[in-house]
């Protein structure tokens, strides 16, 4: 590829930039996806929602989730069904969902590299391109946009998507600034419970510095991660017996679960909130976690990134055809953003055990609204 010109360069080719390419060239728009070579997620044991699940249906991708279910059958992507949420949040008392209540069925604990690859690939059926290189560099002439690759080449484009993630590389290249919330940091690694293996449910647990999420993978495995604050992390990273004792003092958990066997490697992620307090400019759009990353006590992380994929391919469109689309998608996304963070608010508030310690402190600071 030497110097290329196209409609569109989405740079980012995970949930949020595969649907808005795949998007965006049913339209008949000529686009390029842009991804790191081999770029390693180290993101396992996620859960897609039921409400993600009916949204790809709805876009037209029900032999996709199908294909997923499928396999979870035959244990080849290792999709897992998930029959609901086990809580012990305010108190020690188990609280159940059933997925017959949800009004979308159930979610799938999926394989993040087998989804993503599945996803790509309808963006490539539908007509976009994919090359594999990092994003390093922007400039705008005469309101085309120069993306300049990592390996040297250049494209030019009319519009450019920001879909990198919590990375968000193109927004920083804008030099435009994101709301960051509290510190939070992801602890995650694989374990096998002593009890209940076969359980089918994603376990939510308060304890006195974090939370912890737990879950089916496989046959084999279970993911186990803890949500903390940056100090605590440091410390559970070279300790392992602080991971025991996580666990044992967690009265609920340790009940419904025994003593975990966990894996070797550790995996620690940034998860706080934040976002971007302008959505979408000339020539440009942000999507996914790049434009609004959630905290993963929301659960709703890979249906953020469909949903807003999809809406940032209908903002372009809407421009294409001289409707100027900027102030839908900016309200859109306010929306999103207040319901999101009260709701992330009042769920931290209702646990009440341990309001002095600088974890619940910290998270039960009043809600940001834009
Ligand atoms: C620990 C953890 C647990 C989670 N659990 C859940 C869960 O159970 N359920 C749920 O719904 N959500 C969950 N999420 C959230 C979910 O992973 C994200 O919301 C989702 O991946 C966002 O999709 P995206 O397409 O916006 O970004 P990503 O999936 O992060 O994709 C961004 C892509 O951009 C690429 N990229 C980055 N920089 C560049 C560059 N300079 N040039 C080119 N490409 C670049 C990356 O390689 C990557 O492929 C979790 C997140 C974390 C961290």
């Amino acid at each position: 590829m030497g110097t290329l010109s196209i409609d569109v360069c989405i740079a980012g080719s995970g949930p949020a930039g595969t649907i808005a390419a795949r998007q965006l060239a049913q339209a008949g728009l000529s686009v390029m996806l842009i991804d790191r070579p081999a770029h390693k997620t180290h993101k396992f044991g996620e859960t897609l929602p039921s409400a993600a699940i009916r949204l790809l249906n709805k876009l037209g991708l029900s032999s996709l989730t199908e294909q997923l279910q499928t396999a979870s059958h035959s244990n080849v992507t290792h999709s897992e069904r998930v029959g609901g949420n086990m809580t012990f949040w305010g108190s020690n008392i188990l609280s159940t969902t059933d997925y017959i209540h949800d009004p979308y069925g159930f979610g799938l604990r999926i394989n993040r590299k087998n989804f993503d690859e599945l996803l790509r690939n309808e963006a490539l059926l539908s007509g976009a391109r994919f090359y594999p290189s990092d994003v390093v560099g922007l400039e705008k002439h005469n309101d085309i946009w120069k993306i300049r690759l990592e390996d040297g080449k250049t494209i030019h484009s009319k519009w450019i998507v920001d879909a990198t993630g919590r990375s968000a590389k193109l927004i920083k290249l804008l030099g435009l600034e994101r709301y960051r919330g509290v510190p939070l940091v992801a602890l995650y690694r694989t374990c096998t419970p002593q009890k209940n293996a076969k359980l089918n449910r994603t376990i939510i647990s308060a304890s006195q510095n974090g939370w912890v999420y737990t879950g089916k993978i496989n046959d084999h495995q279970w993911v186990i991660g803890y949500h903390t604050t940056p100090k605590t992390a440091t410390q559970f990273h070279h300790d392992n017996k602080q991971w025991d004792h996580l666990i044992s003092k967690n009265v609920g958990l340790y009940d419904l679960l025994g003593n975990l066997e966990f894996g070797k490697d550790i995996f620690s992620h940034d998860v706080r909130s934040s976002w971007l307090e302008q959505p979408i400019g000339n020539g440009w759009v942000a999507c996914g976690d790049a434009l609004l990353a959630f905290d993963p006590i929301a659960g709703q992380g890979l249906f953020n990134a469909l949903y807003t994929g999809m809406k940032a391919a209908e903002a372009i469109l809407a421009a294409e055809h001289n409707e100027n689309n900027h102030r839908n998608y900016t309200t859109e996304i306010n929306k999103i953003i207040n319901t999101y963070e009260n709701r992330r608010y009042l769920l931290y508030k209702q646990e009440q055990r341990w309001t002095e310690n600088p974890f619940w402190q910290a998270h039960q600071t009043v809600a940001k609204t834009t």
